[in-house]
């Protein structure tokens, strides 16, 4: 389970509060969104968590299953279970698909203290997964993301996502948006990989992803905090209403 607690972040070259105090909790098998207005500090969130540089946290905690995020490094909270889908992912000349994913399992494996996957074992399990998802044998051979189509790359990252196997995604979501086939491909990749014990957090700007990805709860971010919780109507009232009566209630209350 993933649980923040009164999480403050500021930048760290900055004098400049981002986070103030943020609380989820994120049980197994639960899908949670966040939405709200550009800028309220949802994409802060999900780069602290992963360990990105630059942010400072002052105050409050993050845990996976009981263990501090931030006393691990980023690869660490990565091998203990968390995913980030990045918001624009890297192209890597050079280095094949198949050959990235496998170093990426196999790091990630001997951070726990597994055995590495052979060659013919990952093969297998990168084969079975990329069919699941409906991927082309193809793309498993070209360079990482290099000339992948926006679809593509979305549908890379769920295969990163997939083989990886992480206890809680993190996917954000850009503000520009997806276009309807891959908002739809991502939808089918965090559905087939839903399984009563993976969570995901999902990061975004509209209701719309959330028609494809039904979620269990929905929080609204606004200027550094989660200022209101619900179930799925929530995403429906920002769809219908937008976010001002809601920040409205905010400030009145
Ligand atoms: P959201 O994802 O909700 O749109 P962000 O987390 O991207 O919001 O940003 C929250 C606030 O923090 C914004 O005001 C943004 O400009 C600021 N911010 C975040 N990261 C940086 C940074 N590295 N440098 C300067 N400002 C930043
Ligand atoms: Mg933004
Ligand atoms: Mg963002």
């Amino acid at each position: 389970m993933l649980e923040i607690k009164n999480l403050h972040v500021k930048l760290e070259d900055e004098d400049k509060q981002i986070l103030k105090g943020v609380d989820l909790k994120v049980e197994p098998g639960k899908v949670h969104a966040i939405m709200g207005p550009n800028g309220s500090g949802k994409s802060t969130t999900s780069y602290v968590l992963a360990g990105r540089e630059g942010y400072e946290v002052t105050e409050g905690s993050a845990t996976l299953d009981g263990e501090d995020l931030f006393d691990m490094e980023p690869e660490e909270r990565a091998a203990a279970g968390l995913f980030l889908a990045f918001q624009y992912p890297v192209e890597i000349p050079g280095v094949g698909n198949m050959t990235f994913l496998r170093t990426a399992v196999n790091s990630q494996r001997k951070l726990r203290g597994e055995d590495e996957l052979s060659a013919g074992e990952f093969l297998k399990i990168v084969r079975e997964k990329a069919k699941t998802l409906k991927i082309d044998a193809d793309m498993l051979k070209r360079p990482v993301n290099v000339g992948f189509s926006g679809g593509e790359k979305k549908r890379n990252e769920i295969l990163q996502m997939a083989m990886l196997e992480p206890k809680v995604c993190i996917l954000d979501e850009t503000d520009s948006g997806l276009d309807v086939d891959a908002m739809k491909l991502v939808a089918e990749g965090v559905n087939a990989l839903r399984d009563g014990k993976r969570s995901f957090v999902v990061i975004t700007h509209y209701q719309r992803l959330l028609d494809h990805i039904k979620p269990d709860y929905v929080h609204i971010m606004s200027n550094g905090r989660i200022i209101k919780s619900g179930g799925p109507e929530l995403a429906l009232e920002v769809e219908n209403n937008g976010y001002t009566d809601l920040l409205a209630e905010q400030e009145t209350a």
